[in-house]
Order: structure tokens, then C-alpha cells, then sequence
């Protein structure tokens, strides 16, 4: 398995990619944060598929952000934009898709523990 990226352009802002443990989500009671303000997205360390899926909602975040999209947004402005924005971020990480496919297409979750 290729090592977790730990830093991702969206839209010309250069992120941080911060991989956490438990501790800080049952903190915060979240898996997952953006801050465009700090440039860093946190992810909790988890099964592959759950980390595939924490970092692109995360990264849909930033590119919701970066196109000033807000809550009065339209379905047809946030999907233009979203679409728009995760092209660029797609041509502009070829490293990070690489290893969020192998997480969501070819990793297998960790093999539980017995009972006894
Ligand atoms: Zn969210």
C-alpha cells in the first residue's frame, strides 16, 4: 500500500493533509475537517474505504469553499462547481487519486480479531 498523501491542491490552495487516531475524533466527535483558513484538512486513520470516503468529503469541502459555494447555493450551481472544481483537483493530484483508488478498488479491510 502506498503511504497516505499528506498534502493536496485544491483549487490553487495548497493543503496539509494531517492523518489522526481516535483520540481526536472522539474529541471532536467528527471523522474528518476542512479549514481553508489554516489550509489543512485532518483525517481520522480508519479502514481504506472509510479513509477514501472521509478525505474526498473533506475534499469536496475545500472545492465548495474555494468556488464560494454556501448552503443558499442551487443543486445546479453546487454540481457546476463541484464538477468544476474536482477536475482541477483531479489533474492537479495524479499521487493522491492513485492512492484513494487503491483504498477504495484493491484494499481489503483489516481482518478482525477472533472471538473467543
Ligand atoms: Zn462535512
Amino acid at each position: 500500500m502506498t503511504r497516505r498523501p499528506s498534502k493536496i491542491k485544491v483549487l490553487d490552495i495548497d493543503y496539509a493533509i494531517v492523518w489522526v487516531d481516535d483520540t481526536w475524533s472522539s474529541q471532536t466527535g467528527s471523522s474528518g475537517q476542512q479549514s481553508y483558513a489554516r489550509q489543512e484538512i485532518t483525517v481520522q486513520k480508519a479502514a481504506p474505504q472509510i479513509e477514501a470516503n472521509t478525505l474526498l468529503h473533506e475534499i469536496l469541502h475545500a472545492v465548495a469553499d474555494g468556488m464560494s459555494l454556501t448552503d443558499d447555493s442551487s443543486e445546479e450551481e453546487f454540481v457546476s462547481r463541484l464538477a468544476t472544481g474536482m477536475c482541477a483537483v483531479w489533474r492537479d493530484n495524479p499521487k493522491v487519486w492513485a492512492w484513494w483508488q487503491q483504498q477504495v478498488c484493491y484494499s481489503k479491510p483489516a481482518k478482525s480479531k477472533k472471538r473467543t
